[in-house]
């Protein structure tokens, strides 16, 4: 390592030269010496040493002290001060140029050299500090992320350009200030304001962490999503010097995520339409081929046609044809209900009747091996409800009940009039296949079809139209079922449906 190399100022000719032999005894340089205050001046300037000893008192008009805080305005080095005396104003002026040490004279080499080699290292720590103090100023002042810190009492003692442009306050305003005052922030969804948290630091004296759409409120009032963590500064475990908040602008984000949902609604919906015309043209298909065969079978056996065949070929397409007038009226219900005009037209009707007639004209139209039972133990059944929609509800259930019913077994329709919650409660239950319980939270939706019905035809809309019936009426529909034990439908219905009701919920 070179030799340090060092300035001597001291106005005894003898004194300065002594020193000089001792510092080149103990291996450091000696770039000269000076005996006023000007030249040790001009000798630091072009010099260039890397320490300066500096007698306090010199001959002529500027003294040490002054001298020391004129080279100390020019160069980075460390001065040490050579003075026979201690007394208190000297020291208390030597103070403010920041000195390095101090020799009393008399002194030994070895005194010399601990009061250089600490002059240096103390000197080297300041450029250390100085120079992270820098690098830190600069990455905070850089950084896009806006940075806030404070005391232990939640007042600012620093704030980084970003922060000072996404809050609008200016660093002379916002300094001293409590953080309550500059970070403002309110919960987008509530409306409410959100506890400071820097406040929430210092109480849970851990690193916090804002929720969702929470907004800062600007200097000028306007609102800015963002996000934030505040993390407490701890320069002893267990004790809590300051609080460093870094927070970030969402608004962009925030665009993208409201861009993006609205983007995947809209996939979506062309999806489940792309889904719709498929499901609907396959199931036309189907009814629209046997017609095609049946007739081509008719023509192609001309006069040889036995009237038993003509019968069962004409018994086939009108089966097709019902299938597709079934479809289509499906298919038309649910246009309304999607454009929002399923309406309730409720008329006064007894309930227990209407599904007594219900029952006689779906085992009509339905037969079947299996048994029907209704039963309906309340005395007082009448309602105001749409019989239209009732029939579409119990026809459905029925159906389902009766086709997922392969093996036979009882079908039971119940009725209960609750009086004192003015509600009409009808259980369809059935011995039946049942339905998995991973099926059973879709089979509301539209062509949702559970996973053991394969070999049974149907299209997967009759539950849609059901639901949308019974929400009509204000009502609810529940299904508890078991696969391979049966399925129970439960639908609640207020029993005197009134518009009014509807409009207000
Ligand atoms: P369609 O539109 O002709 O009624 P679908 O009967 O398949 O066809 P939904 O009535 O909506 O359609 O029923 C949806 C699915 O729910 C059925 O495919 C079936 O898997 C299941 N499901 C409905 N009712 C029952 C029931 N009683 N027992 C067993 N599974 C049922
Ligand atoms: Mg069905």
């Amino acid at each position: 390592m070179e030799p340090v190399r060092i300035l001597v100022v001291e106005d005894e000719v003898i004194v300065a030269r002594t020193i000089a032999n001792q510092l080149n005894q103990l291996g450091y340089t000696v770039i000269g010496t000076a005996s006023s205050g000007q030249v040790a001046i001009t000798k630091a300037l072009e010099g260039k040493p890397e320490l300066v000893l500096m007698d306090v008192i010199l001959k002529g008009e500027m003294d040490g002290i002054t001298a020391a805080s004129q080279i100390r305005e020019q160069l980075d080095i460390p001065v040490i001060f050579l003075t026979a005396y201690g007394d208190d104003n000297t020291v208390q002026r030597a103070k403010t140029t920041q000195p390095f040490g101090y020799i009393i004279k008399p002194f030994t080499p070895k005194d010399l050299r601990i009061a250089i080699e600490i002059g240096l290292l103390k000197h080297q720590l300041e450029q250390d500090l100085r120079e992270n103090r820098d690098r830190l100023a600069t990455l905070l002042n850089s950084m896009s992320d806006a940075v806030i810190a404070t005391n232990e009492q939640g007042i600012v003692t620093f704030i980084n350009p970003a922060a000072e442009s996404l809050t609008g306050w200016k660093q002379a305003d916002a300094l001293g200030k409590d953080i309550s005052r500059i970070l403002q922030l309110v919960d987008e969804v509530t409306e409410t304001s959100v506890e400071n948290p820097v406040t929430r630091v210092l109480r849970e004296q851990q690193v916090v962490y804002l929720n969702d759409f929470t907004s800062l409120i600007t200097k000028n009032g306007s609102r800015v999503p963002i996000g934030d963590s505040a993390s407490p500064i701890m320069r002893h475990p267990g004790q809590i010097n300051g609080v460093v908040v870094v927070f970030w602008d969402l608004s962009e984000r925030r665009q993208t995520q409201l861009l993006e949902q609205a983007l995947l609604k809209e996939q979506e919906v062309n999806q489940l339409k792309s889904l719709f015309i498929s499901t609907v043209s396959h199931e036309f298909r189907n009814p629209l081929s046997v017609i095609q065969s049946s007739v081509e079978l008719i023509e192609l056996q001309g006069e040889n046609l036995t009237t038993d065949k003509r019968n069962t070929y004409l018994n086939r397409i009108s089966s097709a044809v019902q299938s597709m007038k079934q479809l289509m009226e499906d298919v038309l219900f649910m246009g309304k209900s999607d454009a929002g005009k399923l309406e309730c037209h409720a008329h006064p009707l007894n309930l227990k009747e209407f599904c007594r007639e219900l029952l006689a004209e779906f085992t009509m139209i339905h037969p079947t091996s299996a048994e029907i039972i209704f039963s309906c133990e309340s005395d007082r059944t009448d309602a105001f409800m749409d019989e239209q929609l009732l029939r579409y509800i119990f026809t459905n259930l029925l159906n389902n009940a009766i086709k997922y019913s392969p093996n036979g077994g009882n079908v039971l329709f119940q009725l209960t009039c609750d009086l004192i919650h003015q509600l009409a409660i009808f259980c369809v239950q059935d011995q039946g296949i049942g339905i998995p319980e991973a099926d059973q939270a879709r089979i509301f939706e539209s062509f949702y079809r559970a996973s053991n019905v394969q070999s049974i035809p149907g299209t997967g809309l009759g539950l849609v139209i059901v639901k949308k019936c019974v929400e009509a009426h204000q009502g609810q529909i529940s299904i508890h079922s078991q696969a391979g034990v049966g399925s129970t439908f439960t639908v609640i219905l207020p029993i005197n449906y009134s518009s009014n009701a509807a409009d207000e919920a």
